[in-house]
């Protein structure tokens, strides 16, 4: 069954090496190299035409967005863009290619030598490079289930065939599952900044082969490789490489050497299976591909590819985390998407106090939404009705026990700030005789309290303010009464 976290005993003696394959589709609204449309879910073999069906004579036309967006791509990785690519024929049957070959990079692929960095487990940073980034082609879809004669059938479904994808292929710096894991996590959040890609793993938009080997600990040379396929959530990938790593253990330690192969995961099973023997480069007759000229990309589209480029997570991160004043976790959490983050910093920037407004979201809202286990978008609480809740703080007009009771309505009856509010209006006590009644009584209840004060501990004055307003049902006006506290104690 599923398998367990690796035992320190392996740890202690051998070092797992990874290296990840990714395949990425491009979010453009046609395919690679013909008109058809890029979409999933369309019904089977209805966007298909001559040139991705590889009827005789149909000839091939790059599509200039993928290649905008594959720039993009391999920018927001680090990577160097080659001025002159070249696009490359890999052959191979397989009943969902009907063409016979895949159009590819090979030997001169749009760029190499990036590099993505991820928190190691000592919470230092560390970069895993990236070899190289191609373009290629998707292949179409054999469907082995849904049917009623899927026992003795499958079924070909050839939408997919010429979708525009673009590899990835790290380098084997990777050295736990964990890693794989975060390494996976960065990359997918950097393309969805990217904008290239929606990265959607149950649609495929996303797909990871992991390459791994163990050696033993200190030595040099890495051992032989397994490629792991068929791995569809990082969960998965975790899970498929504590696999891997104790077989492949398992198979040294009993005097046994690692075979060179390919194996596929089953997930229902926990474990991975032998499924070829490992193919080599040359096994794919790799030519330049004749129907497509180099693909030549001027310094000119390099340099506007960059200016299109958004912050990209990490560095957005760090910025926020300095312009709000944010924790690593609260800044991960606003961080989570693009638009998220987006919507937070257009929204705190109309506030009277940004960082109050990043509080009022993460700790209330967010606290609630976790709560009920919601989604940011189920809230009922709209990004002004947070800004509108944050000014009111902010300006002493509400309580933060105000604010938490009219939330606590907000999601009670699913409706945003504003309206609550404004029904609710909270009472205020803004008359300072009355505040400084209730002081007078707390202050003669906790003589205590009182003395330590005085004696230097200036922090007691949020006791006292927190005993008024709790006398007060929450209804003293905060700005008021924190004032009045201190005065009062100094007396
Ligand atoms: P192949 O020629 O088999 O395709 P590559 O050298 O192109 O192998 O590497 C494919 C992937 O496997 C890369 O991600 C690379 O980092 C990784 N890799 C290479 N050698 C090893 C190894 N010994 N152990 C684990 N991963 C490896
Ligand atoms: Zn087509
Ligand atoms: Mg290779």
């Amino acid at each position: 069954m599923a398998s367990v976290a690796l035992s320190p005993e392996i740890l202690a003696k051998y070092e797992p090496v990874i290296g990840l394959e990714v395949h990425v589709q491009l979010l453009t609204a046609t395919k690679a190299f013909c008109g058809c449309a890029n979409r999933f879910g369309s019904g089977p073999n209805t966007n298909v035409c001559p040139v991705c069906l590889g009827l005789p004579g149909a000839l091939p036309v790059l599509n200039a967005k993928a290649v905008e967006y594959a720039t993009l791509a391999s920018l927001a990785l680090r990577c160097q863009v080659r001025e002159r690519s070249i696009f490359a024929r890999k052959n191979y049957f397989y009943p969902d290619l009907p063409k016979g070959y895949q159009i590819s990079q090979y030997d001169k692929p749009l760029a190499e030598h990036g590099w993505i960095e991820v928190p190691a487990a000592d919470g230092s940073k560390k970069r895993i490079g990236i070899t190289r980034l191609h373009m290629e082609e998707d292949a179409g879809k054999s469907v082995h289930e849904g049917f009623s004669d899927s026992a003795t059938h499958s079924y070909i479904d050839l939408n997919r065939c010429g979708t525009p994808l673009v590899e990835i292929v790290s380098e084997p710096d990777i050295r736990t599952p964990d890693e794989a894991f975060e390494y996976l996590t960065r990359l997918k959040e950097i393309l969805l900044y990217a904008g290239v890609s929606d990265c959607n793993m149950e649609e495929g938009s996303l797909r990871c082969d992991a390459n791994v080997s163990v050696r033993p600990k200190g030595a040099e040379k890495f051992g032989i490789k397994v490629e792991v396929k068929n791995v569809n959530s990082f969960r998965f990938i975790r899970a498929a490489l504590e696999y891997e790593i104790e077989r492949q253990v398992e198979v040294v330690e009993s005097g046994g050497r690692v075979r060179q192969e390919t194996r596929l995961w089953n997930a229902n099973e926990g474990r991975t299976y032998s499924m070829r023997s490992k193919e080599h480069a040359h096994d794919y007759r790799y030519f330049p591909e004749p129907d497509l000229p180099p693909l030549i990309l001027s310094p000119e589209f390099l340099e506007e590819s960059m200016k299109r480029l958004p912050e990209l997570p990490e560095a957005r991160r760090a910025r926020m985390i300095a312009e709000y004043d944010l924790s690593t976790q609260d800044a991960q959490t606003l961080t989570a998407s693009r638009e998220f983050a987006d919507r937070f910093e257009a929204a705190a920037k109309t506030a009277r106090n940004p960082r109050r407004v990043a509080n009022v979201l993460l700790s209330e809202v967010g606290g609630r939404l976790k709560a009920l286990g919601l989604e940011q978008e189920q809230s009922p609480v709209s990004m002004a009705g947070i800004v509108m809740a944050a000014d009111l703080l902010d300006e002493g007009k509400i309580s933060s026990k105000q604010m938490k009771q009219i939330f606590d309505l907000c999601f009670e009856k699913g409706e945003d700030f504003a309206p609550v509010y404004d029904r609710e209006k909270p009472q205020q006590i803004t008359d300072a005789a009355a505040i400084e009644a209730l002081i007078d009584a707390a202050i003669a209840a906790n003589p205590r309290q009182v003395e330590q004060y005085r004696a230097g501990k200036k922090t007691m004055a949020g006791f006292f303010v927190g005993q008024v307003m709790r006398a007060s049902k929450g209804q003293a006006n905060p700005a008021l009464l924190n004032e009045l506290v201190t005065k009062k104690l100094e007396e």
